[in-house]
């Protein structure tokens, strides 16, 4: 069996002691839970403000709560986070967070701070199928899907970390959510998308989908149903405007080629100008990062409202690119620019420690330059088998 076929073999492990999680489900199956242990039904709107507005863990807490329910729920179920392995702060602010969840595997997600907002960058798996030459996640042999309750408690662990009980109105710390961590998020639709309604509750996180943006590689099959359900913003990882190019730096793009891509994109539900699709593109040295290569661009995506986030590449250890000259980044941004396309080069964040885009691996030291040729014969080993085509069509989503 291949590689990208684990994604949907591998189950998280029910808890030790036998205790439900109440976090992760949806308002139907909270109340289904109560009911299950002979409660009324109003008891669901309680436990969903105390979890999801008040960021509760303990039913001690839950103070309009009479004392014998709080004790039968405390016997049966539980709220709960994952555990904190590592926590590391990079000088620019960067928040990153290595955690554990229930089964000992672990995921990162990362606070990017602004002046008077941030943003929380969230893994939607254990690893990724997929092998983006340019990624270091998917260097990862191991791949499970994340549950609707592993994500949500990703956002709920970063509040807890920044005070943010009872879910502020204004001046909130945690504003933005982006599917940019560890993982393709559309290979592991259905829990994405139940995570994200329990974001989006306006009584509980209540973060809108317009501060929500789901970034793909090019799951071409689940653009249309992600946007007509859920209605996020839409990225998408373009890197390349050339199916040659493309093939080889993202080998989703042999199952899903431009032309399909493209089509999708035109089509998706919420295209206005106030909703454009951001085309992310990272800038490799030699690789994409011509003038030809940008006027490529603007020429693919002519027609979509959309603007372009050119990502200098962040090297990681027995990466084989190296990041675009500066000049050549302000050049190809110009290019772009002049097509009428908003076109910001994403200043990296969280370098140090890395934070930074494509540098997600469960990591947080750097290796020793003699460990760097090993970890490339590893990396090719794994590519060999998660490139087998058998196991590629045998990914998660279809
Ligand atoms: N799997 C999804 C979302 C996670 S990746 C996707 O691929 O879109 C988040 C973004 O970081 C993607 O655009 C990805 O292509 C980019 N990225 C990956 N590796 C990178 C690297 N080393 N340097 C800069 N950006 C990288
Ligand atoms: Fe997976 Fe996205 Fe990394 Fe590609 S860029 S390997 S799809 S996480």
């Amino acid at each position: 069996m291949g590689a990208a076929s684990h994604a949907s073999n591998f189950a998280p492990a029910p808890r030790a002691d036998g205790r439900r999680n109440l976090v992760g489900l949806s308002r139907d199956e909270m109340l289904e839970e109560v009911q299950s242990v002979g409660l009324e039904p109003f008891r669901a709107k309680q436990l969903w403000k105390w979890i999801y507005n008040r960021g509760a863990t303990d039913f001690a807490q839950m103070t309009d709560l009479a004392k014998p329910v709080r004790e039968k729920l405390a016997e049966t179920h539980v709220v709960a986070r994952p555990s904190i392995s590592r926590e590391q702060r990079s000088t620019d602010g960067t928040h990153k967070w290595l955690l554990k969840m229930n089964d000992g595997r672990e995921v990162e997600s990362v606070h990017i701070p602004e002046e008077d907002r941030g943003t929380l960058c969230v893994s939607s798996q254990v690893g990724c199928t997929l092998t983006c030459r340019f990624c270091h996640t998917g260097t990862q042999r191991l791949v499970r899907n994340l549950t609707a309750a592993e994500i949500v408690e990703q956002i709920m662990v970063a509040r807890d970390m920044l005070g943010e009980w009872p879910s502020p109105q204004d001046g909130r710390m945690l504003s933005n959510i982006v599917l940019m961590g560890m993982g393709e998020p559309l290979y592991n639709y259905e829990e994405v998308a139940k995570a994200m309604r329990i974001v989006m509750d306006g009584e509980g996180i209540a973060i809108s989908k317009r501060r929500i943006t789901l970034s793909t590689s090019g799951v071409v099959p689940m653009i249309e149903r992600c946007g007509a359900e859920l209605g996020l913003n839409l990225a998408v990882s373009l890197h390349a405007v050339t199916d040659d190019i493309r093939n080889e730096i993202m080998p989703i793009n042999r199952k899903y080629p431009l032309k399909d891509l493209m089509a999708a994109l035109r089509a998706y539900p919420t295209l206005t100008n106030a909703r454009r699709i951001t085309f992310e593109y990272v800038m490799l040295k030699g690789i994409n990062d011509s003038l030809a290569d940008a006027r490529g661009l603007v020429n693919l995506i002519k027609g979509i409202p959309a603007k372009v986030n050119l990502i200098p590449f962040n090297p990681w250890p027995g990466s084989p690119y190296e990041r675009s000259d500066w000049d050549q980044i302000e050049r190809f941004a110009q290019v772009v620019l002049n097509a009428g396309y908003a076109s910001p080069i994403r200043t990296p964040r969280g370098e140090d420690i890395l934070a930074a885009c494509g540098q997600l691996k469960s990591a947080s030291q750097r290796p020793s330059a003699a460990d760097v040729r090993a970890e490339r014969e590893r990396i090719a080993a794994i590519y060999a088998e998660k490139d087998d085509p058998e196991a590629v069509s045998a990914t998660a989503a279809e």
